[in-house]
């Protein structure tokens, strides 16, 4: 998707000052031009969990943790073998595997993260997945070999919203990716799920595709919640595809 030019930063409003630089002129794109101005841009870019400030994950779907006293229930360090992992990381391992758990992360679930996702999905603001545009072309450019897919949506949430997500986000990213899943869930949005309805849901995706050409499968999504979701189509691919690699990658993990 061709990046619109916008003449003010998406986030806070103020002025942008495009330069247009020399090196724009081999790349035959508009769309170096940035999104953000400087300081919202810094502030996006300190939200990536690889930032130091960061310093507890849990190793598994880095939740992020506290190890102090006052640490409650579902930000508690639990240790499991060699690893320092979360609440519900603890819960899944009865069902899953190590290997099954491990999620990479892109941002901390910060304000501007969060404000982010709900203009975009909730108030329809699609200019503002422009913001993760670079850190997800930088996550493809390290996991090029593997086939990226989606998770689909219900029929409710496409018709109140009339587009795809996380489809939506790598379209503009221009990473290319697949669904091949039928959605066979109730229907009801994860968002408006308590905790244990989340956690005691059955699994709503049937795989529809019998073969995949990429031995690597990345499933993208954009909050990691409770696990549930991700991990009930991690479980379904598992079971339709026993000998490829599968991984997945969420844009923040939520609280
Ligand atoms: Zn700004
Ligand atoms: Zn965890």
């Amino acid at each position: 998707m061709t990046q619109p030019v916008t003449d003010n930063c998406l986030r806070c409003n103020e002025p942008l000052y495009h330069e247009f630089q020399l090196h724009f002129l081999w790349q035959f794109k508009r769309d170096l031009f940035k999104v953000l101005c400087n300081s919202c841009q810094k502030i996006l870019e300190n939200t990536k969990l690889d930032r130091d400030k960061y310093t507890i994950q849990c190793q598994l779907c880095h939740h992020l943790l506290d190890d102090s006293a006052e640490a409650d229930l579902l930000t508690k360090v639990y240790d499991y073998q060699n690893l320092k992992i979360c609440h519900d990381c603890q819960f899944w391992l009865k069902i899953y595997s190590l290997d099954t758990l491990r999620n990479e992360v892109i941002f901390a679930y910060e304000p501007i993260i969060r404000e982010t996702i709900h203009a975009f999905k909730s108030n329809g603001d699609i200019l503002k997945g422009y913001l993760f545009k670079h850190s997800l072309q930088k996550i493809h450019r390290s996991n090029r070999q593997y086939q990226w897919i989606v998770l689909p949506s219900s029929a409710e949430s496409l018709q109140s919203r009339q587009f795809h997500a996380t489809g939506l986000l790598l379209d503009i990213a221009e990473i290319p990716y697949i669904c091949p899943f039928d959605y066979i869930g109730d229907g009801k949005k994860q968002a408006l799920k308590n905790r244990e309805e989340r956690l005691l849901m059955s699994q709503p995706f049937q795989v529809n595709q019998e073969n995949i050409k990429e031995d690597k499968l990345l499933i993208f999504d954009d909050i990691y919640t409770t696990g549930t979701t991700l991990l009930y189509a991690k479980k379904a691919l598992t079971e339709s595809f026993p000998n490829k690699k599968i991984k997945s990658v969420t844009l923040a993990r939520g609280i």
